[in-house]
């Protein structure tokens, strides 16, 4: 439920509805939108009777919110949100914010040049795997601190941000202290543990879908970061998994809008991961700036055949200018910039 504020209301008017909510053992979440206040309700609703809510000064209506994730929810936050990430970089507005760089980190040199080629096509996140969940455990689990410590000092060469994976609650603090972006991975998507100790940062979170997941399982996940007081979430179509063996996943072009339509929080493509093959990655990469995503995540490698990760669907400096020539076009089309 929710209580949406008249646009005159006065902050004692908020606190005193804030007040009454926590009176009776709820918790209350506020959403200041330009216009007004949404105040939000987290607790047994059968507690509140909305008729004695809307009787109250300052009170507009109340509304009943019907998905589990509240908080994420365009009801309790109509407005597009726009996060900043720091910098001066912001996902959620006009531009579609491109994130590029690496499936992992794999030394300096590697990393050096991959963030020199996509910084060259004005990219501002540089992204990169330190801490690796590989579907084997014999492969490439990635380097590490010493990763998070080669990708820092490469993005701040190039004044650039730093989005890269966390894989266990243990990690969230030294990550945490060197990327400015966290992102949970496909593969923990349901951690609800991980997604708790994120939610206790003040970092912003890139969240990937499950490749099992459905959208609803997706918002709810948020929901657990949301409600720790971590505003900062952007959610992630990385493709999932069906019956269709030619590409790696499929990317479920339809959650670009449907969660558009459901949460105001920012929507990111990665057409990496979905397509698993370079050759698919650019077209795909238009797909989801057509439907609507807020951003793009793309891997790029200077030398892809001789990648310890990822290497097929990780596009060589060639493909990737020619990527962001046609994703500028795309979103010049629907009246969008690209950052
Ligand atoms: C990645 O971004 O490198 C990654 C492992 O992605 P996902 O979690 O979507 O598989
Ligand atoms: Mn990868």
């Amino acid at each position: 439920m929710v209580i949406v504020m008249e646009s005159e209301a006065t902050e004692e008017q908020v606190d005193g509805i804030v007040g009454r909510i926590e009176s009776i053992g709820l918790r209350a979440h506020l959403s200041q939108g330009q216009e007004r206040t949404i105040v939000g309700i987290i607790g047994d609703e059968r507690l509140v009777d909305p008729q004695v809510f809307e009787a109250l000064a300052g009170v507009e209506r109340v509304v009943q919110i019907l998905h589990p994730a509240k908080l994420a929810s365009r009801d309790f936050h109509p407005a597009d949100r726009v996060l900043d990430l720091g910098k001066g970089v912001q996902i959620g507005g006009n531009d579609v914010l491109i994130m590029a760089g690496p499936c992992a980190v794999e030394g300096p040199e590697q990393l050096e040049a991959t963030a020199d080629i996509v910084a060259a096509q004005g990219v501002r996140v540089l992204r990169g795997g330190a801490f690796k969940p590989r579907t084997s455990p014999y492969a490439f689990q990635g380097l590490g601190e010493k990763g998070l410590q080669i990708l820092r000092e490469a993005a701040d060469r190039l004044d650039m941000l730093v989005v890269t994976e966390v894989v266990s609650n243990h990690d969230v603090p030294v990550v945490a202290e060197q990327a400015d972006i966290l992102q949970i991975g496909a593969r923990n998507m349901a951690n609800y543990s991980l997604l708790r100790a994120v939610g206790q940062t003040q970092k912003p979170v890139l969240l990937k879908r499950g490749l099992g997941s459905t959208i609803d399982e997706l918002l709810q996940a948020a929901e657990y970061i949301l409600d720790l007081g971590n505003q900062r979430v952007a959610l992630c179509e990385r493709g999932i998994r069906t019956f269709e063996p030619s590409t790696r996943f499929t990317l479920d072009i339809n959650a670009v809008p449907v969660l558009k339509h459901l949460t105001s929080l920012p929507i990111v493509v990665d057409p990496s991961h979905a397509t698993g093959k370079a050759a698919f990655v650019g077209p795909v990469a238009r797909a989801g700036v057509a439907a609507g995503a807020d951003g793009l995540i793309v891997e790029v490698h200077p030398k892809p055949t001789e990648a310890l990760s990822d290497g097929a669907q990780s596009l060589p400096p060639a493909m990737f200018a020619t990527m962001m020539e046609e994703v500028r076009r795309v979103a010049a089309a629907i009246g969008r910039g690209v950052a």
